[in-house]
């Protein structure tokens, strides 16, 4: 029985050699094409705590975050501290608030641990040390004693040939024992490497990058060496010696960065060569500009992400849609897309050359979000709903706020108000400035003016009525909108101008209920909404309640009645319906739906 079912096993998941060619050619050639790779990639986000995050950095950080996603691998945050004087206090719990915030939770890295660590250069510095020292014994670096004030002289005497810099790698001909034995009398000095080679290589955006640049140069004033240092004379690292260490020992497969960072890529192709590591594969990400080229910076919209968090109150979901459109291309046919989808669909097929950031595209993004989470509902509408409740406790008076609410929760006025308003979303501010009239009683309704003068005030005020007639529990869009659609405003302009002979009775009847309920709408806007455009009347009817609605519009009808009226038959025809209909209204228990049929 055993040797059967595992016999079924072995045979349901045997495929023929030729499938399973090609199906290995195919997603290696799809590999290829998207320049995934085909193992868990484990990338990094090491920013320095120099500065917040900004779009620019959000994007690398996302890019990172989304090819460790979509090859099932690690996505690491590492704290590139090493120029302590630049650090800014509080930059370091900022960078983890914003990127939680913009959900790129990390695998490994402060404050969650991992197995590589400590992941904040500052802690590390004897791993640097001890690499350093390997360097030296290995000769591919030296201790360099030169003094501040001999490569001061050297330096200037370069500029004023005008030579670049560089150095003559004095240091490089002490002798090693001699050069130790200096270092441990405790005589200042930097440790440098000695290159004789910037590689060239592979670069996953930008292809072979580089041109295996020798680094020697002669010149008439003597052989000059990049030889850059590794170890300052205060014994901390410099960020490339630190980076590249710690790529290795974290065991990083991806570097993903700005394309700032490509002219040190050498120099790191370099360390590793001395090290006689494999380097990472890197990827250059391009340069983020505004519409006329010019790179981002503060001064156009390279703000950190606090102002768009806070001042332009964006979405996470929506930024974090937008930096993923920054340079990099997909074949879906739409552009929305959360992080959970990205991380199912994301490449490295990412532009080469500046990337024009247009944030028209993030308002587009932003509104289409808004959206999707109120259809989608959880815990993203629950945040967006407190996020606006809280903006409208500190813009509204309490006293007003309460007596709009009536029984109800702040959050009962804002969600439904939320569902019927999510496409004209941007943030909260606006949100609430646009649908003032729902946080506050008083209206400040401008005088009414009807569209059309031939309508009786008095209908409206009759239609108006009627639609109060439903009860609380079947105070719903679904019951206005079916009211307002049965109700036969045509019998009500008829009654007063009955069509003349010959006149086609049914189509003169649909044309007067067709001109009653164009009036009808405009005068429950002005009653309800001050006129304000905004979510249509059955959703405002719902979002205000039947209590608030009421009032409303007893409001609007002590302020319009008798004014209307435009002959005196017509005003006591419409009182006696209204009585009529008060009548009807009191005698029957299920008179909400009846009251509203068509009148014979
Ligand atoms: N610490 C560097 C930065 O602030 C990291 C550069 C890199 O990713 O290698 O951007």
């Amino acid at each position: 029985m055993r040797s059967l079912r595992s016999g079924l096993l072995a045979r349901r998941s045997w495929v023929c050699m030729q499938c399973r060619q090609a199906s290995s050619t195919s997603v290696a050639a799809h590999n290829r094409k998207t320049k995934l790779p085909d193992f868990p990639a484990r990338t990094r986000f090491a920013p320095s705590p120099t500065g917040y995050l900004h779009l620019g950095s959000l994007r690398t950080a996302l890019f990172n975050y989304l090819l460790a996603k979509r090859t099932g691998g690690q996505f690491l945050l590492r704290i590139e501290d090493t120029d302590q004087k630049r650090t800014i206090p509080g930059a370091e719990k900022r960078l983890y608030e914003d990127l939680q915030w913009a959900g790129l939770q990390w695998d490994e890295g402060p404050v969650v641990g991992g197995p590589y660590g400590p992941y904040r250069q500052s802690g590390r510095t004897s791993i640097y040390r001890d690499h350093v020292h390997d360097l030296i014994q290995k000769g591919h670096a030296y201790r360099c004693f030169c003094s501040a004030k001999r490569l001061d002289t050297l330096a200037r005497h370069r500029s004023q040939a005008g030579l670049s810099p560089g150095y003559d790698r004095k240091c490089a001909d002490i002798l090693h024992e001699h050069a130790e034995n200096r270092a441990a009398e405790g005589e200042t000095h930097v440790v440098r490497l000695k290159v004789e080679e910037y590689p060239s290589f592979e670069d996953l955006v930008y292809g072979r990058t580089g041109q295996n640049r020798p680094v020697k140069k002669l010149d008439f004033i003597d052989r000059v060496y990049d030889d850059p240092i590794l170890l300052k004379s205060d014994g901390h690292p410099t960020y490339h010696l630190a980076n590249v260490v710690d790529d290795h020992l974290m065991k990083i497969t991806h570097v993903i960065r700005g394309t700032e960072w490509m002219p040190s890529t050498p120099l790191h192709v370099a360390l590793y060569n001395a090290f006689n590591w494999t380097p990472p594969q890197f990827g250059h990400v391009p340069l983020l500009v505004d519409k006329s080229g010019q790179k981002l910076s503060k001064r156009n919209a390279d703000i950190d992400l606090t102002f768009f968090k806070g001042k332009q109150g964006i979405l996470p979901a929506s930024l974090v849609n937008f930096a993923a459109l920054l340079g990099w291309s997909h074949t879906s046919k739409s552009d929305l897309f959360n992080l959970e989808e990205l991380s199912k669909i994301f490449n490295l097929k990412i532009t080469r050359g500046n990337t024009v950031v247009a944030f028209e595209k993030l308002w587009f993004l932003q509104k289409a979000h808004a959206q999707r989470i109120v259809s989608n509902g959880g815990s993203e509408l629950d945040n967006l709903v407190s996020n606006i409740s809280n903006k409208v406790k500190t813009t509204i008076p309490e006293k007003k706020l309460s007596s709009v609410l009536k029984s109800r929760t702040l959050s009962e006025l804002i969600t439904p108000l939320l569902q019927a308003d999510a496409k004209s979303f941007t943030n909260a501010s606006e949100f609430i400035t646009r649908n003032s009239t729902f946080f506050t009683p008083d209206l400040k309704r401008p005088t009414y003016t009807p569209n059309n003068p031939y309508i009786p005030i008095q209908s409206l005020h009759t239609a108006a009525a009627a639609l109060t007639l439903v009860p609380e529990p079947h105070w719903t869009i679904q019951t206005h909108k079916h009211n307002i659609s049965i109700y036969d405003g045509g019998s009500t302009l008829l009654e007063d101008t009955p069509p003349t002979k010959g006149q086609d009775a049914e189509i003169a009847h649909a044309a007067a209920d067709k001109a009653f309920k164009k009036e009808l709408y405009n005068y429950l806007r002005w009653a309800l909404s001050a006129g304000k455009p905004g979510p249509g009347i059955p959703e405002t009817l719902a979002i205000l309640g039947r209590e608030e609605s009421v009032r409303r519009l007893r409001e609007a009808m002590d302020l319009t009645v008798d004014k209307g009226a435009i002959n005196p038959v017509t005003a006591r025809r419409a009182k006696e319906r209204e009585a009529k209909r008060k009548a009807e209204a009191e005698t029957q228990d299920q008179s909400w739906m009846g009251s509203l049929a068509p009148r014979s």
